[in-house]
């Protein structure tokens, strides 16, 4: 008599009405993979209980052999469309364009009907898998049988795989884990005759929801609002359907100061209240938490008339107080700014590079009020993507060059140093000023690299040339106050010192003075300190142009200071500039400060500025900056006019 465990049904059954009550009680994102994940949860229930019932009446006698072969033929084909839901489900989550989706889905079905046809057959003429004293026999069809079941499998592992670069990398193992594991249950099924299938679906069902559907990981605490990961996977389903949409982001405007005035507590209250109200918006679909204190809404509107009309609506209420349980009204402001898409972006990545440029545009130019995306001059934000991807391009290949200004030393009558300054020529876009690249670079990040690069291809310039043979004492390299934020920083620069054998007198670090420097956070004061402690020299670039805080140069330990060219060029055009100047020298020369001169580019400036006080001389009037041979052959070169000038 068949002796079928049926305790992993039994778990089945109850794992599966958990999953059930658990879907329909949590909040769900509108996405199609939900349903099938819904799908799959019904349907292994459903073959869990065919299964269990089938056992239990024959092992009772209630039926015989046939009827038996009857619902392990229904059970079969349960079984077969439990792995093409789940292929379907990775569908949806991968993405699957509209069209080949299609034609996948009806691949799948195809092959389910013939698995149909043979279930339909089996208890009959016994083709397929049929049960036959106490075990498993397989029928002249059963291999074809088993290699239709395994398409399905086949097709969503090939599908995960091609679309992997979707979602996150954790997630395509647990896509891809899961039909392996259910697949092995299905041999250990059929080689064992354990009833174990159904049990392993339901595992891979525990999995998802707790890798991919859980509420936690995509519902935000406070507001209980879609966090921005659901709205990443939301729209980018939305953009891949290619039908339009809009969106209207919300951002509150200095809602730090709303904090500040009424609390932490007031401050998460309004916001719970204003994702709450833009929820009950007439015409919105859903609403997303993006960013602290901002909300994105998606609406199906279509014409830019119609979107108007809604944020009109929106604005509008902000014209009105809002209250919290702990204080009496509240007047907020909002700058909204709306997207249309797939006009304005036709991909995620695109769009949500739309979306903060447009925003921070409209905080600054239209704060408070109602802007439209396709409005605004978005060419400034696609050149710097361009620029970004350039430099990044760059960086990977190596390919930053590093050009050398020589330093002229007016009391040593020759060149003893010189700047070290970075060099882009892109394919495309041609040679790229590091003054429109370096604040790019600063901005996402990737003038770490960038200036790690820098200061190894110096290091190895002055070992490979032996500058320490030349005239030239050190070489100056421009250190962005970004890479000074690095917690120990200070270790990548003596660990790049030390691996091209150069000695810290050789290096001196250019900062510029920036508002965030002044103070000094304690990274970056551990930073400059241990650099220091080390022995390269510091200098403080662009002296004059920027904050000139005294503060700065009071209290850092600055070697040298150099001015910045355009004040230089400034005193030559203006008297009180010219006076500025003077004056300012003479109190760096006090402070003993070394002090050079940028953007010297005639004799006159040059005797002036020696004459005032200044100690070495950059610019165009000794030399532009050039590649390393060119510098090579240059600073043994004393320019005609200073050795006139010594005779
Ligand atoms: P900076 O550090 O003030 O460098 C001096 C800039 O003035 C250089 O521009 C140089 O070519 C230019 N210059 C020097 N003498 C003259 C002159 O007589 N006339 C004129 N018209 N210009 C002169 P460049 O190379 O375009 O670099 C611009 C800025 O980009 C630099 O200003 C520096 O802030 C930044 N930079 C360059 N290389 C790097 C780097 O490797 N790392 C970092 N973080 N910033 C860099
Ligand atoms: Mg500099
Ligand atoms: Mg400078």
């Amino acid at each position: 008599m068949l002796e079928w465990n049926l305790q992993y049904n039994f778990a089945t059954i109850v794992i599966c009405i958990l999953m059930m009550v658990w879907y329909f009680h949590q909040k769900k994102i509108p996405l199609s993979s939900y349903v099938f994940f819904l799908k799959f949860n019904v349907s292994i229930f459903i073959c869990t209980i065919i299964e269990t019932t089938g056992v239990l009446l024959y092992r009772n006698e209630v039926i015989g052999e046939f009827g038996f072969n009857v619902v392990m033929a229904a059970y079969s084909f349960m079984a077969c469309l439990i792995s093409v839901i789940y292929a379907c489900f990775v569908f949806e989550y991968m993405h699957v364009g509209d069209k080949n989706k299609f034609f996948l889905k009806c691949f799948l079905y195809v092959i389910l009907s013939v698995t149909l046809i043979i279930d339909i057959l089996t208890p009959f003429t016994k083709i397929g898998f049929y049960f036959y004293s106490n075990r498993y026999v397989v029928g002249s069809f059963g291999a074809l049988y088993a290699l239709l079941s395994g398409v399905s499998v086949i097709t969503g592992i090939a599908v995960i795989i091609v679309k992997r670069k979707k979602i996150a990398a954790s997630r395509v193992y647990i896509l891809i884990s899961s039909i392996l594991f259910s697949s092995v249950m299905f041999v250990v099924q059929l080689r064992f005759t354990v009833s174990i299938l159904c049990f392993g679906f339901a595992i891979v069902c525990l999995t998802l929801y707790n890798y991919i559907f859980n509420p936690a990981l995509y519902i935000d605490n406070l507001t209980q609002l879609y966090n921005k990961d659901c709205m990443r996977e939301y729209l980018e389903y939305r953009l891949d359907r290619g039908k339009v949409f809009s969106i209207i982001l919300v951002a509150m405007d200095d809602f730090k100061y709303i904090n500040k005035t009424y609390g932490v507590d007031t401050g998460d209250n309004l916001l719970v209240q204003v994702g709450n109200y833009l929820r009950g918006v007439e015409g919105v679909d859903v609403v997303f938490g993006y960013g602290s204190d901002q909300f994105g809404a998606v609406c199906n509107k279509k014409s830019l008339e119609e979107i108007k009309s809604l944020v009109d609506i929106v604005q509008t209420r902000f014209k009105h107080p809002w209250y919290s349980e702990s204080s009496a009204g509240v007047m907020m402001s909002s700058s909204i700014c709306c997207f249309e898409c797939p006009k304005d972006a036709d991909n995620y990545g695109n769009l949500i590079e739309v979306m903060d440029y447009a925003m921070s545009m409209a905080k600054k130019t239209n704060k408070g009020g109602i802007s439209i995306a396709g409005n605004m001059d978005l060419s400034k934000m696609r050149s710097e993507k361009e620029i970004e991807k350039a430099v990044k391009l760059a960086i990977d290949r190596n390919e930053l060059m590093v050009y050398y200004q020589p330093i002229f030393s007016v009391e040593k009558n020759l060149y003893n140093s010189a700047e070290a300054l970075v060099r882009l020529n892109d394919e495309k876009l041609g040679w790229i000023s590091p003054e429109v690249f370096i604040p790019i670079a600063e901005k996402n990040g990737l003038i770490i690299a960038l200036g790690n690069q820098v200061l190894r291809s110096v290091c190895k310039f002055i070992r490979d040339n032996k500058l320490k043979e030349s005239s030239v004492e050190y070489i100056e390299v421009n250190i962005s106050p970004v890479q000074l934020q690095q917690p120990e920083y200070y270790k990548t620069v003596i660990g790049i010192l030390e691996e091209y054998d150069v000695k810290p007198s050789q290096i001196n670090i250019e900062i510029t003075e920036t508002a965030n420097m002044v103070g000094g956070s304690d990274i970056v004061n551990e930073n400059i300190k241990k650099i220091v402690d080390y022995g390269i020299t510091l200098s403080l670039d662009d002296y004059g142009s920027g904050y000139s805080n005294l503060d700065y140069i009071n209290h850092m330990p600055f070697h040298i200071i150099k001015i910045d060219k355009y004040i230089i060029w400034d005193a030559f055009e203006n008297i009180k500039a010219g006076i500025t100047l003077e004056y300012t020298i003479r109190m760096l020369n006090a402070l003993q400060y070394m002090i050079v001169a940028e953007g010297v580019e005639t004799k006159e400036q040059k005797d002036h500025l020696a004459d005032i006080g200044c100690h070495y001389m950059q610019g165009w009037y000794y030399s532009k900056a050039v590649a390393a041979d060119e510098f090579m052959d240059a600073i043994k070169k004393i320019p005609e006019q200073e050795k006139t000038a010594h005779n």
